[in-house]
C-alpha cells in the first residue's frame, strides 16, 4: 500500500535506511550478533558513533572548537541541560519566541537563571519571526527556534549576534546549508529530521563550558559527555545507529545543498497550490514560510472535517494540524519524496473543484 507520510514527528526517514536498520537489527555487519545486543564499547559501536560525528562535523563544516554529542532523551531534555550547563543563577539568558516550543524553552531556562523574553510572536498567533529586536550586551547567550514545527514558520536569515547563539533545531537539522560555525550551541531531537526518537545530538562550542557555578549532575555535564566521548553510559545504541544511517544518506544524496534544492521544489509547489487556490489560506508571514512544516487552513472550517477524511482515504498521514492551531499541517522533511507533494496538491486541487 502506498502511504504518503507527513507526520511532524517521529516522521519519515529514507527508505533504505529503514533497510540497513532492520538487516542490522538481525545481523550486525556479519557479526552475527544483532544492532540491539552489541556492547556499546566494542569497536563495532565506536565507528558507529564516530562516523555519525565525523558526519555532523562534515556537513555542518565544523572545526575542532565545536564537539559532537549524542545524547539520551529528546529536545525537551535539551529545554533544562542547555540552561544548566551555559546559565548562571544571577546572569541573564536571552529567548526568542515564536511558538510554543520557544515558549517551554524559556520557561525552563527561568528555573536555572535570568530570563529575557527579546521576542514573541504571539500577539499574531506566531505566524511571523519578530526581527526587531534587541539583545543584553550581557547576556549568556541568545536562544532561538530555528523552525517552529507547529506554527509552520522558519528562520531564513539567522540573527547575527555578539553573545552565542544557542538554537533549536529539532525539526530542521540538516534541511539546508548556513554558517554553522558560528553558534555556540546547537541542539536537536533526532526523531523530526535524521533518526529515531530517543537521542539528541549536541553542538556545543567548547570555550563556552566550565562557566556557571552550580554544581551540575553528572549526566546533565556536557563536559564530562565530551570528556567520555559521549560513552559516558550506554547511549541509545540504535537510535545513534539510524541517525548514522540517516547521516550517510544525506552525504550520498548531495549533502545540504542537495536537501535544500528539494526542500524547496516541494514547498514551493506546496505554497504555490495554496496561494493559488481560493479556498485555503496560508496564514504564516510569506518570508517566514517554513520549508518543513506548512501550515493552513480552509476559509471555510465546515470543510474541514471533508477534506481530513480524503486525505485519510488517500492514504495521506499526518496531516491534522496541532491541537491548539488547528488547520493543516503538511509535514515535509529530507526524506519526503517530491511524489508525495505532488500527490497532496493534486487533491487539494480537486478538493477545490468539488467545493470551490
Ligand atoms: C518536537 C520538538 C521538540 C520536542 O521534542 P521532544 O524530542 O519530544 O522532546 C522541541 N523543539 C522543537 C522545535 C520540536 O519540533
Amino acid at each position: 500500500m502506498k502511504v504518503h507520510n507527513f507526520n511532524s514527528g517521529p516522521s519519515i526517514l529514507p527508505r533504505t535506511v529503514m533497510e540497513q536498520a532492520s538487516q542490522a537489527i538481525l545481523d550486525f555487519n556479519g557479526t552475527g550478533l544483532s544492532i540491539l545486543e552489541i556492547g556499546h564499547r566494542t569497536t563495532h559501536f565506536q565507528d558507529v558513533l564516530q562516523e555519525a560525528i565525523s558526519s555532523v562535523k562534515q556537513l555542518m563544516d565544523l572545526s575542532d572548537d565545536h564537539e559532537v554529542l549524542f545524547l539520551h532523551g529528546g529536545a525537551t531534555t535539551q529545554f533544562m541541560q542547555v540552561p544548566m550547563n551555559l546559565l548562571d543563577e544571577k546572569a541573564t539568558a536571552a529567548y526568542h519566541v515564536n511558538g510554543i516550543w520557544g515558549k517551554k524553552a524559556a520557561t525552563e531556562a527561568a528555573l536555572f537563571g535570568n530570563v529575557t523574553v527579546v521576542a514573541d510572536s504571539s500577539d499574531q498567533q506566531n505566524t511571523y519571526i519578530g526581527k526587531d529586536f534587541t539583545v543584553p550586551a550581557s547576556a549568556s547567550y541568545l536562544h532561538i527556534t530555528s523552525n517552529n514545527t507547529v506554527e509552520g514558520t522558519q528562520w531564513h536569515q539567522f540573527p547575527e549576534t555578539e553573545v552565542p547563539l544557542v538554537a533549536d533545531m529539532s525539526s530542521d537539522i540538516f534541511c539546508r546549508p548556513a554558517d554553522y560555525k558560528r553558534f555556540g550551541l546547537i541542539y536537536a531531537g533526532a526523531q523530526k529530521n535524521m533518526g529515531a526518537a530517543g537521542v539528541n545530538m549536541v553542538v556545543v562550542r567548547k570555550d563556552l563550558l566550565g562557566k556557571v557555578s552550580r554544581k551540575i549532575p553528572t549526566i546533565m555535564d556536557y563536559q564530562k559527555h565530551i570528556d567520555a566521548g559521549s560513552l559516558m553510559n550506554t547511549p541509545p545504541v540504535f537510535a545513534v545507529y539510524v541517525s548514522m544511517l540517516t547521516l550517510r544518506w544525506i552525504l550520498q544524496e548531495g549533502g545540504l545543498t542537495e536537501m535544500e534544492r528539494r526542500n524547496k521544489a516541494k514547498s514551493d509547489l506546496l505554497y504555490q497550490t495554496i496561494d493559488s487556490l481560493p479556498l485555503y489560506r496560508a496564514q504564516v508571514v510569506k518570508s517566514d514560510r517554513s520549508l518543513m512544516n506548512a501550515v493552513f487552513f480552509l476559509n471555510d472550517p465546515s470543510l474541514e472535517t471533508a477534506f481530513l477524511d480524503l486525505c485519510k482515504k488517500e492514504n495521506m498521514i499526518g496531516v491534522k494540524g496541532y491541537r491548539t492551531v488547528g488547520g493543516i499541517r503538511v509535514s515535509m522533511y529530507n526524506a519526503l519524496p517530491l511524489s508525495s507533494v505532488e500527490a497532496i496538491c493534486d487533491l487539494m486541487k480537486d478538493f477545490a473543484i468539488k467545493h470551490g
